[in-house]
C-alpha cells in the first residue's frame, strides 16, 4: 500500500444543480489530477450516453446481486433508479494514491459520509430555488412526472447541507470548478493529512 492514500471527494447536492455538468467541466481540463468514479446504474441510457464511460447501465437483478455481494461502497434508490460506486475501484485507486472524485447525490454521500470520515465532503448549491427548478425543466431529460419528483427530492436534498465540509454554488460553471479546485488544493495542505510524514521525517533523522 502507498504510503499516501489518495483523498475521497465527495461532490453532491440537489438534482438539477449542475454536477453532472461541473464533474464534465473539471474533468475536461488538461491538469485535472484526480480520477473519477463512473457509478452503476439500472435507469435508462439517456441520448449520447455511453456504457462504462457515463454509466455502468446495469438491470435491476445484476445490480441487486452487486448490494449483495457487497461490492458498492454506497448506493440509493433514487426516483425509482438504483444508482451507486464500486467499491473495488475506489480502494485500489485511493492504495495507489491517486484521489478520487465521487458525483452522487445526497442519500449516498451520507453513506460514505459514515463510512469514510476523512472524506472531502463538497455540496454543490443553487444560485435560488427558481433556478434549480428552471434548470431541471431546461434540461429536457425528463418527463414532467420525473421533474416534479425530483424537484421535491431537491427541496429535502438541500436541507442536508449541514452534512458537508464545503458548500460551493454553481452560478458559473467555470466559477464553481475554480472553487472545487482551490478547496482540494487546500485539502492537500490540512494539517491532519501530512503531519505524519514530518513526524516520520523526524524520527528518521533523529
Ligand atoms: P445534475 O447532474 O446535478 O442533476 P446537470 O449537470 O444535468 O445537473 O445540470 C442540469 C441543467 O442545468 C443542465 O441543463 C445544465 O446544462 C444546466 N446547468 C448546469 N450548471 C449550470 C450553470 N452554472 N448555469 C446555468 N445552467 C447550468
Ligand atoms: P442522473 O439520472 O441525472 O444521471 O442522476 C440522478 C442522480 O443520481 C444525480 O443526482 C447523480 O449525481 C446521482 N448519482 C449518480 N451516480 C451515483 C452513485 O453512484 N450513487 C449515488 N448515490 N448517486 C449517484
Amino acid at each position: 500500500m502507498s504510503k499516501h492514500r489518495g483523498l475521497l471527494i465527495v461532490l453532491s447536492g440537489p438534482s438539477g444543480v449542475g454536477k453532472g455538468t461541473v464533474r464534465k467541466e473539471l474533468f475536461s481540463q488538461p491538469d485535472t489530477n484526480y480520477e473519477y468514479s463512473i457509478s452503476m446504474t439500472t435507469r435508462q441510457p439517456r441520448e449520447g450516453e455511453v456504457d462504462e464511460v457515463d454509466y455502468f447501465f446495469k438491470t435491476r437483478g445484476d445490480f441487486e446481486k452487486l448490494i449483495e455481494q457487497g461490492q458498492l461502497l454506497e448506493y440509493a434508490q433514487y426516483v425509482d433508479n438504483y444508482y451507486g460506486t464500486p467499491l473495488e475501484y475506489v480502494d485500489r485507486m485511493r492504495d495507489a494514491g491517486r484521489d478520487v472524485f465521487l458525483e452522487i447525490e445526497v442519500q449516498g454521500a451520507s453513506q460514505v459520509r459514515e463510512k469514510v470520515p476523512d472524506g472531502l465532503f463538497i455540496f454543490l448549491a443553487p444560485p435560488s430555488l427558481s433556478e434549480l427548478e428552471e434548470r431541471l425543466v431546461g434540461r429536457g431529460t425528463e418527463s414532467d412526472d420525473v421533474i416534479a419528483s425530483r424537484i421535491s427530492a431537491a427541496r429535502q436534498e438541500l436541507e442536508m447541507m449541514n452534512l458537508y465540509d464545503y458548500v460551493v454554488e454553481n452560478d458559473e460553471v467555470e466559477k464553481a470548478c475554480d472553487r472545487i479546485n482551490a478547496i482540494i488544493i487546500a485539502e492537500h495542505c490540512r494539517r491532519e493529512r501530512v503531519e505524519k510524514r514530518y513526524f516520520d521525517m523526524l524520527k528518521e533523522n533523529a
